[in-house]
């Protein structure tokens, strides 16, 4: 701050790290930013804020950046800086080259939820409109894509049900899958204190996280299931409530399909769905389950929070219909202080999917197949879209690898180092003509593409971001881009490159736009923003100050629908080559793959990934705290420094992912939620043994 010099300017903004969605301050000298500061009014934190959105901003000027665009005839070749003009035409005579070879579906793009509502807004429509196809998907697909699935189908729209005020109103919190003082830790924090004035908590989670003993906190049940056993555990749970006699039956009658409640009712009813029944399988005790069960649908009202450890699994579609069942079974919807809550990893996860990102749903979730719906954008766009679903992400690197794809734009996002399988990932991206990296940083992505656009940070742009609770934050520039354009700009440029007419001045022009296409931001503009500071979606003509609580007097499909959740097993086992599982997640100070808070100081608290192992696992391998050990899986191995813990259960160990040297993908499969193909990065069987290090 010395050195900076005393703030002389002040602009308020987003951070861009987690699904909290916390307002800063930003105080600059100048050019220069000197900090960081909470920023009271800030509806989502109310002046707190963690260690990475007060901290980590300093990637924004690290000198790994790269600020020139860069091009190469082929990824062997060194890269070339050139002009953004030559960039962006070498860019667009490719993809268009590609086309007139192998056909309108052979190129894609891939949006990111680190960037705002209007920038994803515009990268998918120049997927739809100017490439004329709808092969467009987002990081989401590795994260939250079975919450877009599972809560559509039992609720009828894809998003959280509450504010983060909701919490202050409930008795009983089930936190399942999700380590929020960790990975949302204003939220973590916020969740502490109503626990600690009194609301019983819940935790199902294969790992004794914080939350399940921490001052003035303890759990009430914590659930250690085995991995993969969440829809077992949930289907166990409701086993309880319907033979106990513990169902809301008016909220059942009134708000939900009685056909589809009757039907979900029979199954968990059957005797196989029983804790008893379950309890070898899950590794939870019967009488533990029961009492949790008890305690949610009777302790008053229930919220349950989760988070990756519900989605990233090949049943994780299937876990979310479960989540939904619990609620509508016991009312816990549509008031404070109950509801259903995914916690969203990233800033704007929420947002990128509200915008169209995937390749079936048109801004808003409308699936392309709606005539209706297309013919909305058809006519604001002047372009005819495709009925048919375009391609996942996982489905572009399969049609790559077979020669039948061969185009990619890639937005803000390190598909290399962050999707499952990176052998397969790599075959995929070396198999294209033209794969372009739109990023801040020559990311390991990078190693494989023809053209690099220079990204600008949330620091040097204008729009919006879409937290977890549904909140329409401001983003506002700080600073000027670096590199000469924000990536709402680059995208523009290149869709005009390949024949668009585009000619937006502002992302305020964009908001306007998606207000015009998508129902639930109807009524969403800059200027109710900067009046109201926020507001969360839907916002229209029937809620123009926008909705808190989702569902309050009908779900949005009409009738809450009851979804039969058959266990299935995971093609995953353990064996005696392969005793262990593994399961991920993230720490305080540092965020995903690393590649901002790497470049930050909060370096200092996270130096390396670690391997937890129980000591009775230790034991057997002769391995010693600190040692390093070779975990290899079935598709890869990888090498880190062991600790001994028991906050995993016998047979589980743990890591996080937030060094590349760590490559914990190369040793997660292949194997995917059944629905949305969101890889099953928490459960993969390994081995554990002592080695000499990397
Ligand atoms: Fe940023 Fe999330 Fe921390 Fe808030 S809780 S400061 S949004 S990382």
């Amino acid at each position: 701050t010395y050195e900076l010099g005393t703030p002389d300017r002040k602009v308020v903004t987003t951070c861009a790290y987690c699904g909290v969605g916390c307002s800063f301050e930003a105080q600059l000298n100048g050019d220069r930013l000197v900090r960081m500061v909470p920023w009271k009014h800030g509806k989502a934190n109310r002046g707190h804020s963690c260690v990475k959105g007060r901290f980590a901003y300093g990637y924004a000027e690290h000198p790994d950046r790269i600020l020139n665009p860069m091009i190469r005839e082929t990824i062997d070749q060194p890269w070339r800086e050139v002009s953004w003009e030559e960039a962006i035409g070498f860019a667009a005579q490719r993809l268009r080259g590609i086309q007139g070879t192998h056909g309108r579906q052979a190129i894609g793009g891939i949006t990111s939820s680190r960037c705002t509502n209007e920038e994803t807004y515009l990268v998918q429509k120049m997927i739809r409109a100017v490439f004329g196809n709808n092969n467009t998907d987002t990081c989401a697909r590795v994260c939250h894509s079975p919450t877009g699935y599972g809560l559509k189908t039992t609720f009828g729209t894809s998003a959280g049900t509450q504010d983060f005020d909701s919490v202050e109103a409930s008795d009983v919190v089930v936190v399942i899958g999700a380590n929020p003082t960790d990975g949302h830790p204003v939220f973590g924090s916020r969740l502490k204190k109503r626990l600690r004035a009194g609301a019983k908590l819940i935790v199902i989670d294969p790992r004794r996280i914080d939350l399940v003993r921490t001052p003035h906190v303890e759990a009430a049940h914590h659930l250690p299931l085995r991995p993969g056993t969440n829809v077992a555990v949930l289907t166990a749970m409701a086993h309880v409530i319907v033979t106990e006699g513990l169902v809301d039956e008016d909220f059942v009658a009134t708000r939900c399909d009685a056909e589809a409640f009757e039907d979900w009712a029979a199954f968990v009813a059957e005797e196989r769905n029983a804790p008893e029944a379950t309890e070898a399988l899950t590794g939870v005790p019967a009488a533990e389950l029961r009492a949790a069960a008890r305690l949610y649908a009777t302790g008053g009202n229930g919220a349950i929070y989760y988070g990756l450890g519900v989605t990233e699994h090949s049943q994780g579609s299937t876990t979310v219909m479960a989540i939904a069942n619990l609620a509508m079974a016991t009312g816990n919807i549509g008031r404070p202080g109950v509801g259903v809550n995914p916690l969203r990893g990233q800033n704007n996860v929420q947002g990128s999917c509200d915008m169209g990102s995937f390749p079936h749903e048109l801004p808003g979730y409308r699936h392309v197949s709606d005539d209706a719906a297309r013919e909305v954008f058809e006519h604001v766009w002047g372009a005819s879209i495709d009925a048919e679903p375009g391609l996942r992400i996982p489905n572009m690197l399969d049609a790559a690898v077979a020669g039948e794809f061969k185009g990619i734009y890639i937005q803000g996002e390190d598909i290399l180092q962050s999707d499952p399988d990176t052998r397969h990932v790599a075959a995929g991206l070396a198999a294209m003509d033209c794969v372009i990296v739109h990023d801040l940083f020559l990311n390991e992505t990078a190693n494989y593409a023809h053209v690099f656009l220079p990204g600008s940070t949330f620091l040097e742009k204008d729009g919006t971001f879409t937290n977890a609770e549904r909140r329409i934050n401001r983003v506002r520039r700080v600073m000027a881009p670096k590199n000469g354009f924000a990536d709402w700009e680059v995208t523009l440029l290149l869709a005009n490159a390949m024949g668009a007419d585009w000619d937006y001045t502002h992302p305020s022009e964009i908001m306007e736009e998606i207000a015009a296409t998508t129902p639930s931001f109807a009524g969403v503009t800059y200027a109710l923003l900067e009046e109201k500071g926020s507001v969360q979606w839907p916002c229209n003509e029937v809620r123009p100050e926008g909705s808190p609580v989702m569902h309050a007097e009908s779900f949005a499909n009409g009738k809450g629908r009851f979804m039969v959740t058959e266990y299935v097993a995971t093609e995953e086992r353990t064996g005696p080559r392969f005793p262990l599982l593994l399961t991920t997640g993230r720490i305080l100070s540092q965020y995903n793959v690393g590649a901002q808070t790497r470049r930050t100081p909060n370096t200092v608290w996270h130096k390396e990934d670690v391997l937890e192992i129980h000591p009775h696992d230790a034991e057997v391998r002769g391995v010693r705290e600190g040692d390093w050990v070779k975990i290899a899986s079935r598709k890869g191995e990888t090498s880190l420094r062991a600790h001994i813990t028991d906050r995993v259960a016998p047979g589980v160990v743990y890591t996080t992912f937030h060094h590349p040297d760590t490559q914990a993908n190369v040793v997660t499969t292949d194997y995917s939620d059944w629905a949305t193909n969101c890889p099953e990065y928490k459960v993969t069987a390994v081995q554990v043994a002592p080695s000499n290090g990397p």
